[in-house]
């Protein structure tokens, strides 16, 4: 089995601040692994480590092979790393200037110097896929939320990665779009794309995660199975929790 996410012994903290504690989470090719926990737990924290937007103290971390350096090590590694990992964020993110198409083909023939007719064509398969086929030259702002955030996750898609980030992709959204962007990750999950999910939508995790991991201020308490974690939690942090959000 290939292990695309390797952390071992990770400490992050924001100051004094200790947010993340002695993390150690691998991630197999292939599976899909989600992350809750309370606000201020550190889940944003934990997964935005795996791309670098955060920097951590002590530990190792690796991606696909790549190890990432603690703070003030060698970052030799960090623009690979970036191209291998897709994120979506809760605000959309979406560049507000440019079209739907546009925010697609951008990193792709920036980053990848991919020619802007395979670029393009790229763009149109994969906003099909969201199922957003028909909006590729209007703008973020003449999409509904939902929409939005399918032309994030096709942008991501682009790069062609070898994992996605998601934190909490579906939390800004109004309650009938939050479907038809759970529908896309389904479908990402069964066609084998390696995901860490950082979600509130408990009935998703059940049914989609391979593993649920519960994170309580800055450690995993527990991580097992979605069904032994939401019927049978064995720590009485995480019973607690699961007894407030199901
Ligand atoms: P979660 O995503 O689980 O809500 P976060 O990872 O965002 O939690 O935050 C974990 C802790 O770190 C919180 O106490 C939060 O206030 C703190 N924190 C997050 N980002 C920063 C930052 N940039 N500077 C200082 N503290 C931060
Ligand atoms: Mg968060």
């Amino acid at each position: 089995m290939t292990q695309i996410v390797k952390m071992k012994g990770m400490n992050k903290y924001f100051g004094k601040l200790h947010v993340l504690k002695n993390i150690d989470l691998t991630v197999e090719q292939g599976e899909v692994v989600v992350i809750i926990g309370a606000s201020g737990s550190g889940k944003s924290t934990l997964i935005r480590c795996v791309n670098g937007l955060e920097e951590f103290e002590s530990g190792t971390l690796e991606v696909d092979n790549h190890p990432l350096a603690p703070r003030g090590g060698n970052q030799k590694n960090l623009a690979e790393i970036r191209k291998e990992v897709g994120m979506v964020f809760q605000q959309f993110n979406l560049f507000p200037h440019l079209t739907v198409k546009n925010n697609i083909t951008l990193a792709p023939t920036r980053v990848k110097r991919t020619a802007q007719v395979v670029a393009s064509a790229t763009a149109d398969r994969l906003l099909e896929r969201v199922g957003i086929g028909s909006q590729a030259d209007k703008y973020p702002s003449q999409l509904s939320g939902g929409q939005q955030q399918r032309v994030a996750i096709a942008r991501a898609l682009a790069m062609e990665p070898r994992l996605m980030l998601f934190d909490e992709p579906t939390s800004a959204l109004d309650p009938e779009m939050i479907g038809e962007v759970l529908d896309v990750m389904r479908e990402l999950a069964k066609e084998g794309m390696t995901m860490m999910v950082v979600t509130h939508e408990m009935g998703f995790a059940r049914e989609v995660a391979d593993r649920v991991i519960y994170i309580h201020e800055g450690q995993i308490v527990e991580e097992g199975k979605p069904d032994d974690v939401f019927d049978n939690p064995q720590n009485e942090r995480t019973q607690a929790f699961l007894s407030r959000v199901l």
